[in-house]
């Protein structure tokens, strides 16, 4: 902690590490704001960056969670999901990341939130949300890493834990 801030003034800092990640406290907010408002269901939606930055989130797209238990866990709209991937794709972006809100009021990857990190560089952001205001914030990117040991070669998948800066 910290010690990001000389990164931070280095415009290709996004680039060389990729757990330092561009959001702008005025989007981090809006988000924030939804998920709060969403309390206690949780809320979802997808992270938006240039192609070329991708580590620079330029834009967040809302999205309905459809999911049969929305108090408990979160399924992003499949229509919104397509729509902002073509959307993404004309105007020379990426979905680089999806975001959801805990209303347990904790920031950190639920084992449902584990088992499905199956997109290798995914960005999730997660807010803890409790009584209609927004908590702490978590963003991880999800890490699959190979490992061959002498008996197999076994795929380890994790979240590892992002700085957000204000840029
Ligand atoms: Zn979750």
């Amino acid at each position: 902690m910290g010690n990001g801030q000389g990164i931070a003034s280095h415009r290709a800092a996004g680039e060389d590490d990729h757990t330092c990640i561009v959001f702008t406290n005025a989007l981090h907010e809006e988000v924030r704001d939804l998920c709060a408002l969403q309390w206690p269901e949780e809320a979802c939606g997808l992270l938006i960056a240039a192609k070329d930055t991708p580590n620079r989130i330029e834009r967040v797209v809302f999205a309905k969670n459809v999911a049969e238990e929305p108090h408990t866990t979160f399924e992003i709209d499949p229509q919104t999901l397509i729509d902002c991937h073509r959307t993404a794709r004309q105007k020379g972006e990426r979905v680089v990341g999806c975001f959801h809100s805990h209303p347990n009021g904790k920031a950190l990857p639920s084992p449902t939130d584990r088992a499905r990190a199956d997109e290798n560089g995914f960005l999730w952001l997660i807010i803890a949300t409790e009584h209609n205001r927004a908590g702490d914030s978590g963003l991880y990117r999800i890490i699959h890493q190979t490992t061959t040991d002498a008996a197999a070669q076994s795929e380890l998948r994790y979240f590892r834990r992002c700085q957000i800066i204000d840029r």
